[in-house]
């Protein structure tokens, strides 16, 4: 799951991406309303944690380009009034929810959850494809009776390639996915996991291979 925070004050962001990261989720962070109206954009986000007084572009203008552009991503305001006009403000830019500061990180979670769950992702433990299943809540991969966890890492690269089965996904599109945007990852870091994920289905005799189109990227394949 991807996220992008656009926050000015740096602790409060930090702080944000911090508990985020620790609950799994792969988090960008901008301190500027043109940057994160930028990523926004540019990125695949499933939620943009926005707030409503950033330098250069305001909340509100954010959001309401970012629908103008047809930018679909579930976006929650931070507002650091409580008044309702604010709130209205922000839901009637085209925003799906609104957080007030200051806010318990579990109540952010849980609207994480809710809106993500709203954007039709279906809430499933378990993910099967070919010979394979995955569980979605502790990464334990297995085929008939052999099983082995994955990494964070390794979760989110094969996650990303079994809900595209037998379509090929451009390695930048892995590195942004799973590594974000902001991220130093490179090609290295692709291909090395790639290669962990490829041992971990050999281990499991899988008939599931990752299959390696040249110079543009990788697909699962299942036999
Ligand atoms: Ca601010």
């Amino acid at each position: 799951m991807n996220v992008l925070i656009a926050e000015d004050e740096r602790r409060l962001a930090n702080a944000v991406a911090q508990i985020l990261r620790e609950h799994n989720y792969q988090v960008d962070v901008v301190y500027d309303g043109r940057d994160g109206f930028d990523y926004a954009l540019a990125g695949d986000y499933d939620v943009f944690v926005c707030d409503v007084m950033l330098p250069h572009m305001n909340g509100y203008d954010i959001v309401r380009e970012l629908r103008h552009k047809s930018v679909n991503t579930p976006i929650i305001m931070l507002t650091a009034r409580s008044s309702l006009s604010d709130k209205v403000q922000g839901l009637d830019a085209g925003a799906d929810d609104y957080l007030t500061k200051p806010f318990q990180p579990a109540e952010l979670l849980a609207r994480l959850r809710a809106l993500t769950r709203r954007q039709g992702e279906v809430v499933i433990d378990e993910m099967q494809f070919g010979d394979l299943k995955l569980n979605l809540s502790t990464y334990e991969l297995s085929c008939g009776k052999k099983s082995v966890t994955l990494s964070n890492k390794e979760f989110e690269v094969l996650n990303l390639l079994a809900s595209n089965m037998g379509r090929t996904i451009p390695k930048e599109t892995l590195i942004s996915r799973v590594w974000g945007l902001e991220s130093d990852a490179g090609d290295n870091n692709a291909e090395a996991y790639i290669s962990f994920l490829r041992k971990k289905l050999r281990f499991l005799h899988s008939s599931v291979k990752i299959a390696t189109q040249r110079k543009i990227g990788y697909r699962l394949e299942a036999e």
